[in-house]
Order: structure tokens, then sequence, then C-alpha cells
């Protein structure tokens, strides 16, 4: 059925097609019960792209990511593709469809559903009811500033360094995501950098300052340390609503909000880009934190419920349906309440279920939602 709605679905490698065939039948049930249809296209990506072409990934599907409002992304990599060289790994498809889209936005979700209160190493009244939302900058910074590398001293040691660079159009840019995120959340951004330390940390707390005064009317708006943002994660979570950050702090932040929660299996996220002026339309990539899992690839046992949330995340930021983003993410409450569990997320007394019966149950509560 046609329908403005353009997925592109790249499921990869591993698990990555496992989890991604089980949330499609979610997008099946959308279309039968909701009356929502997606105009959807499949292609590879990954080592299944290399196998079949050569590459991780093709011009052709970077054109049809390109023309989509979203990609569906599973996961890509394993071990028989370890000794390919750099270009080639399927790693390096996902990094190229970043490149090419400027996902400049990192998001994601640090979530605990009341059902999983127990398996986060926190105590249960410091995460229950935590939503918050850590927003990395995902394309500048010093994974990419330039001047990096390794060179010889001249007393036959060596030195590594990297650089820090952000500009004011790429903080700004940021910032406004946080906020844009922060007014359909609880209207809350802390921004979190090191200016009593780094000059880049000087300029990003300098522009944030004035885009708030400038922007961010109705919204509460702090500034925050790096190294004190790690340990209020663990302190006191909740206080936060959406964290911005670097790069660097990001990556290190997200990972630490996210054990908050327990599992990698139920850990979602997104990659957007900037709107664009004309059409409107925004670049956006979504997928699980996991990787392809080659451990227990093909064996049932994969959590779908990061991929179904990833999906659910699409609905939010991408396709304006938050209804059934709420649907979708009551009825996995539901069944975990139940005490459904897939392998990563067993606990003594609960039903030990497979990836497919997983989603039988998370359908069925659908079914009985409408
Ligand atoms: P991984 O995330 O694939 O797996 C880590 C552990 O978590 C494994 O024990 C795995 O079984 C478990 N796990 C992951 N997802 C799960 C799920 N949905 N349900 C149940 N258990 C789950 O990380 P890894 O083992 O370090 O990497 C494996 C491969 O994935 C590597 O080739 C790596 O490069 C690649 N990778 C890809 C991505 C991506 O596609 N974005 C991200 C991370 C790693």
């Amino acid at each position: 059925m046609a329908s403005n709605r353009k997925l592109l679905v790249l499921p990869g490698d591993g698990i990555g097609p496992e989890v991604v065939s089980q949330v499609l039948r979610v997008v099946d049930w959308l279309a039968a019960k909701r009356s929502v249809s997606f105009d959807l296209q499949e292609g590879l990506v990954g080592g299944a792209a290399y196998d079949s072409h050569g590459t991780p990934l093709t011009d052709e599907t970077l054109s049809d990511a390109l023309a989509a409002d979203a990609i569906l992304f599973g996961s890509v990599g394993g071990p028989q593709y370890d000794d390919l060289p750099f270009e080639l790994k399927p790693e390096r498809g996902l990094l190229r469809l970043r490149k090419e889209m400027d996902l400049f936005a990192n998001l994601r979700p640090a979530m605990v559903f009341d059902a999983m209160v127990d398996s986060s190493t926190l105590k249960k009244e410091v995460i229950e009811g935590l939503d918050i939302l850590i927003l990395r900058e995902l394309t500048g910074g010093i994974y990419f500033a330039e001047p990096r590398g390794i060179e010889d001293l001249s007393d036959g040691t060596k030195k590594g360094f990297d650089t820090n660079l952000y500009t004011t159009p790429e903080i700004e840019r940021i910032g406004r995501v946080a906020m844009d995120l922060a007014r359909k959340r609880r209207n809350k951004v802390t921004s979190v950098e090191k200016a009593n330390v780094m000059m880049s940390g000087v300029l990003w707390r300098d522009v944030m300052t004035k885009l708030f005064e400038n922007e961010a009317h109705g919204l509460e708006t702090e500034h925050m340390y790096a190294d004190n943002c790690g340990m209020q994660l663990v302190r006191n979570p909740k206080q936060f609503d959406v964290i911005v950050t670097d790069n660097l702090f990001g990556d290190m932040l997200s990972d630490c909000a996210a054990m908050l929660t327990g599992s990698l299996g139920m850990l979602p996220s997104a990659s957007l880009g900037a709107v664009d002026d004309t059409t409107q339309k925004r670049y956006a990539l979504y997928e699980p934190v996991h990787g392809s899992a080659p451990d227990i690839a093909g064996k049932e046992m994969a959590n779908p419920i990061a991929e179904l949330l990833s999906f659910s995340m699409s609905l939010r930021y991408s396709f304006d349906m938050p209804e059934d983003a709420d649907l979708i993410e009551k009825s996995i409450q539901a069944v975990l309440a139940e005490g459904i569990r897939t392998p990563d997320i067993m606990q003594e007394g609960m039903t030990l279920v497979s990836t497919s019966v997983m989603m039988d149950n998370i359908v069925s509560k659908l079914d009985r939602s409408v």
C-alpha cells in the first residue's frame, strides 16, 4: 500500500535480522489494527552487504537511505569479518551512513520499566520510574578533529594526541535539539562539559548560556561539569530530564546511564540530522545500542525489545505518532510485568521465552489495547 511514511529497513548481521523481523510484525500490526501503513524498503548493510556486493554499504543503499524518512537498523559485524581490511569492515557501513546523513544528534534514553527495577545494580528507590535522555553530539569533537596522531620524539619515545574542537554552530545545533526534546518531555535541559579545565568546554558553556537566554523560554536549564554529572547519574539520576553533551563525554555518560537500567537487550537509540529548511525533513536512523551478538545469533535467544523500542522512537521523532509509541511501550511494560523474559533478562520465578515468543506476547498485549 502506498504511504507517505518511507521506512528503510537494514537488518544487517547476527541477531540484527532476527530482531528486525520480529519488529516488522508490529509494523504489520499497525497497518492492520491502526490503519497506519509504512512504505517499507529493505536493504543489505554490514557483513551481509559485503557478502553480496563486496562492500558494507552500496551507493544504491545509501541513496535509498537519503530518500527515506527514517532508517530502522539492526546491527552489523561478526567474527568472520574480523580480518577484512579496515574500509571493508561491516561497521564502516554504519559509519558511512552516519557521515553521509550528517547524523550529529545521538539520543540514548535510559528508562527503567517497573518490572525491571530489580535488574539494576542500583537501589530500587534510586532508579524506580527513571526516564532520562542523554543527547550526545556525534559528528564532531575529539573523535574527528585534527590534528591527531602518533609522532616520534627526539628521545626515541612517542607522543599520541587528539584535538577536542567545537565551533559555535556545532554547539548551537545540538543545543537546539536538546531544547526541542525537552519540550516534548519534562522541560529541563542540563548542558555538560568541563569548562573548568578545557577551552572547548569554556566555549561550549558560553554558547549554551547565550542560546538558553535567547531561546529556552519556559525551560529549566542548568550547566554541570562532566565529572560531577557522572557522579550525579549514579547518586540521583532522576534529577535529570535531557542531558546534552559533546561526543567524548556523551560516549561515557550514555553508557553509564544505560547501565542504570539493566540489560543491553532493552536499550534503543536514535541518531538525527538537521531539519532541512526547504523540505522540513530530518535524516534519522534508529538502532538498538547492542551489536550483532554472534554468541547467540540463530539461537532464538535475542531480546527483541531494544529493536522494538528503537522503532517506537521513530514513531515519536520521525513520524509524529506518539500515541502509537505509547501503546508499544505500555505493551512491553505489561509483558515484563507478567514475568515473561528472554534469557538476557531472566530472573528466578519468571517465564523463559524465545525471541519470537516474546514478540507473540507483546503483539497479543497490543491486540488487547485497541
Ligand atoms: P554485542 O552488543 O553484540 O554483545 C554483547 C553481549 O550482549 C553478548 O553476550 C550478547 O549475547 C549480549 N546481547 C547483545 N544484544 C542482545 C540482545 N538483544 N538480547 C540478548 N543478549 C544480547 O557486543 P559485542 O559482542 O562486543 O560485539 C559483537 C559484534 O557486534 C562485533 O562485531 C561488534 O563490532 C558489533 N557491534 C555492532 C554494533 C552496531 O551494529 N551498532 C554495536 C556494537 C557492536
